[in-house]
């Protein structure tokens, strides 16, 4: 910590500072003092007890904005950079990083809170948006909370799907450690579900920022979510085995799917039996030919007719009486408009089903 500080008549001699009761500006100047290179103070409680003063004085600064304050009882001194130069190779960045990028640097070179609202006279900072949206979006998704732990420890020594390198580490530090990437940022709507994540480098994803990516990896996330993850499998998994019927642990499933599901995921994606039956195959074939195996084989179909769906959007077959009855009548153009405009729009609700998430 510094031994020296400096302080500027520009707001030690002005009115507002002079009106305020002498020991509400012994405690501006002890706080000043013992504040980092940045003006961060993270124990203004104990230099209060130090030097006897009062929680009112601590309000007044606050008050009159000498100094602001954040939820977590961090501090700045707002007037820090008109008080203090620092010269760059003495000069030791905070470790309040997260709290100066709420901050705005005016002009004159005070501090001021980015957004804010006013309570009882103390300004409080508002999360900034980004941080909001990434907490709405890990609040909305349906992955549990442990699902970045555990791909990212999944993708640990595999091939980073931008730079080719092997991603390794776990430390904040180790910039080649895997790192999740929602392939639309959720800046731009993206959600933090697994159809919108891959798994990239620390150093990658600094790189990319907040731009929108194709799907790079996803598909394996996708996967080694089905095979470990899925949290929720083993609570379905516990009723239906136990009654013995409807078993989606089993690839069994897939063989014999229940009409209740049929019937529920043709609703769903706007497709026909024929086309929930195939993509069933397809699972199957993809089981026997890797020798994998799904916790969750409904949700395994699942993934796979969303990701059919999402390769190959002229192949969506809408649910039609003439196709339910199997007769195949010739349409007459007006039908065929109609049916062209429901295809779009179920493709078009599918394209943004799919950016969402
Ligand atoms: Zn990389």
């Amino acid at each position: 910590m510094a031994k020296k500080r400096m302080f500027s008549l520009q707001i030690v001699d002005t009115d507002a500072f002079l009106e305020m009761p002498l020991s509400t500006q012994a405690l501006y100047f002890h706080l000043a003092m013992r504040a980092d290179d940045d003006g961060f103070v993270d124990n203004h409680k104990k230099i209060m007890k130090m030097i006897g003063s009062a929680e009112d004085d601590f309000k007044v600064l606050l008050t009159k904005r000498f100094v602001l304050g954040f939820e977590t009882g961090i501090m700045v001194i707002k007037h820090w950079r008109i008080n203090n130069l620092i010269r760059n190779d003495r000069y030791t960045e905070t470790t309040y990083i997260e709290q100066k990028n709420r901050l705005l640097i005016k002009e004159n070179g005070s501090y001021t809170e980015l957004d804010c609202d006013n309570k009882n006279g103390i300004k409080k900072i508002k999360k900034p948006k980004w941080l909001k949206d990434r907490q709405d979006a890990l609040k909305n998704s349906s992955l549990p909370y442990s699902f970045n732990y555990k791909i990212r420890q999944e993708f640990n020594g595999k091939i980073c799907p931008i730079c080719n390198c092997e991603m390794r580490g776990y430390k904040y530090s180790d910039n080649k450690r895997p790192t999740i990437q929602h392939n639309i940022p959720i800046s731009k709507g993206g959600k933090h579900e697994v159809e919108n994540i891959s798994v990239i480098c620390r150093s990658c994803n600094e790189t990319i920022s907040d731009q929108e990516t194709d799907e790079l990896n996803n598909k394996e996330v996708i996967d080694v979510w089905n095979t470990i993850g899925n949290q929720m499998a083993p609570q379905v998994r516990l009723d239906k085995v136990r009654l013995g019927k409807n078993n989606i642990a089993s690839i069994s499933y897939l063989k014999n799917i229940p009409k209740e599901d049929i019937e529920e995921l043709t609703e769903k994606y706007k497709v026909g039996n024929k086309f929930i039956l195939d993509r069933a195959e397809d699972v199957i074939d993809y089981c026997e030919s890797k020798g994998k195996a799904y916790k969750n084989y409904k949700a395994a179909l699942r993934n796979f007719i969303k990701m059919h769906i999402r390769k190959n959007p002229t192949e969506i077959v809408v649910k039609t009486k003439t196709f339910e009855s199997g007769e195949r009548k010739v349409r007459t153009p007006e039908e065929q408009k109609s049916i062209d405009a429901k295809i779009k729009k179920i493709r078009d609700g599918l394209s943004d089903k799919m950016s969402m998430k």
